[in-house]
This record gives C-alpha cells, structure tokens and sequence, in this order.
C-alpha cells in the first residue's frame, strides 16, 4: 500500500542528510581521500605506510566518520584493509577465496601474504582444485593481531579471529566463527568463504564456510576446505573428539547398504572402487565411507570420486558456466530485436584448466520457443532448477569452446517472423585423461548454462 507509507519515507528522507550534500563538505572529503589513500596501501601490501595514515588520519579527524573508522583500524587487533592475491573475474561469477591471518602483528603482514599465496598454488597445482583454478578468486583480508598464539590450556589471547585449541585429543585449531565472519563482512564482497591461517596453531579444523589451519599446512588446507566449502565428513575413523550420533553426510553413510548409500549412483553407474567401506566420520562402528583410496577427507593428496562431485557441483552453484553475452538477452517477444541479413550472437565460456565446455547455439522457430533461465546472476545457482528441454530438430551448431564463442546468424534462408535463438553451455566435467566423468548427478542441471534472444526476421 503505497499511499500510506510514502509520506513516512518523506519524513524520514527529510531529516536525512542528502548524500550530495555529505560529499560537499569539505572536512569529510579529504577525510575520505586519506582513508582510501590508506586502503589503496593495504592493497600495494604498503601496510607500515597504510597504519601510519589510518593513525594520522585519526588524530586529525576525530569527529569525522572516516576518522573514527581509521581509529577502529588502528586498534591493537583490527580489521587493516584487503587485496587481491589473484584475480580471475569478477565476484559475482568466482568463487572468492578470503585468506585472512591470526596471530600476525603489524609488522607480520608480509609473511602472512607469504603464507596466502603459498595457499593459492596449492589451489593452483591440485588436481581438482587446480583444473576449476580459474573459478576462483583470491583475496587476503590483512588482520592485526595483538598477540601471538592461540588461546587454551588456561591462557587467554588477543587475536583477530580468536584461534583457539579446538581438539580435545589432537589439539587442532579453530577459529572464532562468528569473528572469522565478522572480518568477512567488512571486504567489499565476499562468498563466506575463508582460510584462516593461524600463526602459532597446528593442523586444523573446517565448518561453514571457514578453514582453520596453523601456519602452512598444504595438505591439511583441502582437507579443512573440503569441510568449509563443500561440506564434505572425515573419511578417517580415529577418534578425534565426541561427535555424538552418526549422521549420513555427503561422503558418509551410516548403512553400507548399497542401494541405500548417499553415493549409489556412483555404484550402479560402476565406478571402480566406490563401495561402502567401514570406518569414518572420527569412528570405526556405524560409519561407511565411498572408498578405501585414502581420499583427503581421510588423510590422502586426492579426493575420492564421491568428494570430487560435491566439490564441481559446489562450485558450479557459485560460478555460471557462461561468464558474458553479447548482446543483452531478449527475454520478451515482444521486444524482439529485428533482424535482416545478419546478427552476430557472442558468449563467453569459462575455462577449465585442461578440458572444454561444450557451446551448442539453436535456432527455434516460434513455435519450439522455450521459457529461458532467468540470467540474473544469483548467489546460488541452485534456485535456477534445470533447464527447459528444446524440442524439434534444433540443428544445432556444436562446438567446445572456451572464452569467446561467435554465433553468426543468416537470414537469408529463414521465413519472415519471429524465431529464439538460444546458445546452451554445459560442461561434461570430464577433464583430460579421465575415464569417467567428475560429476555423475546434476539434478540442477547446475553445470549447464544458457542465453536466449528472441529475434524477428521482417518481410522481405
Ligand atoms: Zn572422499
């Protein structure tokens, strides 16, 4: 009901101040321009320069609001800015991966940027993590510290994150949920995704999004991301702490009934090696896991075939397998762009490291037109649902293709009227050299993408 709440929000606007007049004064302009000369030296990796600024920036502007932010940065264990470790595109079609440290000091910056590009090749050189690299982008988020070290055993510590001794039996350590999400959330974008990496902890331990490793730690790392992005179980049965029942995850089951595993489509497609063998999820009763290979969620370099489709599946909820278009997609008919001679139709395909997504282009009639996949990106492509099925004979012009795909349309043998170009991407997951392919369900349909154009050929 409109006419009732558009005279509140004119009050309301009236005892704001508009925003042009903020950017007007004077004081709070330069304020802001010395803030993000120090952010621009976070990004440079300039981080004595960066807190110098932020401090100066405080003193001289105290009732400013960028003065009290730089004072907020300036504290003994604060939030000091954010830069890019490696960037593949843009945000919202990556999965973007937030190092951040724990325990580093001012002057420890640089080896925590040390140890996050360390943790980036290990993404880089990994076999599944590696092939999906460029999916991904890499971000540090630069965190001070007051103390060193993590807290338990009775002592208390000052750190970012909070790490703390996590493992009653190991020692493993683990990071303050709520504190790794709150840095989080003062990035410019972010997936809810991070790798903490704690100075002084050992080993690890991975949950909601957040991988908690001490130091550097390459194996330990995709195993705790395993747990944080793709919410895969342990595979190993050594006790490490109480988890109460055994619950049926991804990657474990609690029946090693064959018909009734998470997994079975991995068994009745007959995938060598995949069964259901006794012994995970920290127990050795009432636990299955899909292998005996030692995949990483046991202790392992590779994930086993069940963790590897959770894992392309996962990323493909983040990432559309068609990053452009060209152009903008005509979803209504009645907007149909008219078209004599030709047309040029592009799109741009993302790029696995060694294997290419499949670029299908069809021309519909009116007719066989189909209901498009709303191309609003989404945080989660699994609200998209599948794709509607293209009837008729479609002809389509097939290619594998990564980057930029050409669709060139010829008029000349069409009748006059209105017809729907659509070009389909899908990727097999089948990188080079496998025998099966990574990912053998996909209800969604979540490694499939399209465009569509509604176009009209006029009379001649
Ligand atoms: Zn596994």
């Amino acid at each position: 009901m409109p006419h009732r709440t558009a005279p509140l929000l004119a009050a309301l606007a009236a005892l704001c101040l508009p925003p042009a007049a903020l950017a007007q004064n004077p004081v709070d302009r330069k304020a802001e321009a010395e803030f993000r000369r120090a952010e621009k030296a976070v990004a440079d990796s300039k981080y004595t320069a960066a807190h110098q600024i932020y401090r100066d920036l405080a003193a001289r502007y105290p009732q400013s609001a960028w003065g009290k932010m730089a004072a907020f940065r300036t504290r003994p264990t604060a939030y000091l800015g954010q830069g890019d470790l490696l960037r593949h595109g843009p945000s919202n079609n990556r999965v973007d991966v937030v190092f951040m440290g724990d325990g580093f000091g001012l002057d420890d910056q640089n080896e925590f940027e040390d140890v996050a590009r360390a943790g980036v090749d290990v993404f880089k050189n990994h076999k599944l993590l590696g092939e999906y690299f460029s999916y991904h982008n890499f971000l540090r988020a630069n965190l001070v510290s007051k103390d060193q070290g993590v807290s338990g055993y009775g002592r208390v510590k000052d750190t970012a994150l909070g790490g703390f001794i996590a493992g009653q039996v190991q020692g493993q350590v683990g990071v303050d949920q709520g504190k790794a999400e709150a840095m989080l959330h003062q990035l410019d974008e972010h997936d809810g995704y991070a790798v903490a990496i704690v100075k002084a902890g050992s080993m690890g331990t991975g949950g909601g999004g957040i991988a908690a490793i001490g130091g550097r730690a390459d194996d330990t790392m995709v195993h705790e991301w395993g747990h944080a992005f793709a919410g895969l179980s342990d595979e190993y049965s050594t006790f490490t702490g109480h988890r109460g029942a055994a619950r049926n995850g991804r990657n474990v089951s609690t029946t090693d009934d064959l018909t009734k595993v998470p997994w079975r489509h991995f068994v009745e497609a007959g995938v060598p090696g995949v069964g259901a063998y006794r012994g995970a999820d920290g127990r050795i009763k009432g636990a299955w896991k899909p292998t005996s290979g030692n995949c990483t969620m046991e202790n392992g370099v590779q994930f086993c075939p069940v963790c590897r489709e959770q894992f392309v599946l996962q990323i493909y909820r983040r990432v559309d397998p068609i990053e452009a278009e060209k152009p903008e997609p005509v979803r209504d008919k009645a907007r149909a762009l008219r078209v004599a001679g030709t047309a040029d139709f592009e799109v741009t395909a993302m790029q696995p490291k060694t294997h290419q997504l499949d670029v299908r282009w069809h021309v519909l009639p009116e007719a066989a037109g189909i209901v498009p996949a709303d191309p609003a990106r989404r945080k989660d492509r699994n609200q998209r649902g599948a794709l509607a099925p293209i009837q008729g004979k479609g002809d389509p012009g097939g290619y594998l293709g990564g980057g930029r795909t050409k669709f060139r349309l010829f008029t000349r043998n069409l009748e006059p009227g209105k017809y729907q170009v659509v070009c389909r991407v899908r990727d097999d997951a089948k990188p080079s050299g496998q025998q099966w392919p990574w990912v053998l369900k996909d209800d969604k349909q979540l490694l499939q993408s399209e465009r569509a154009w509604w176009i009209e050929v006029p009379a001649r």
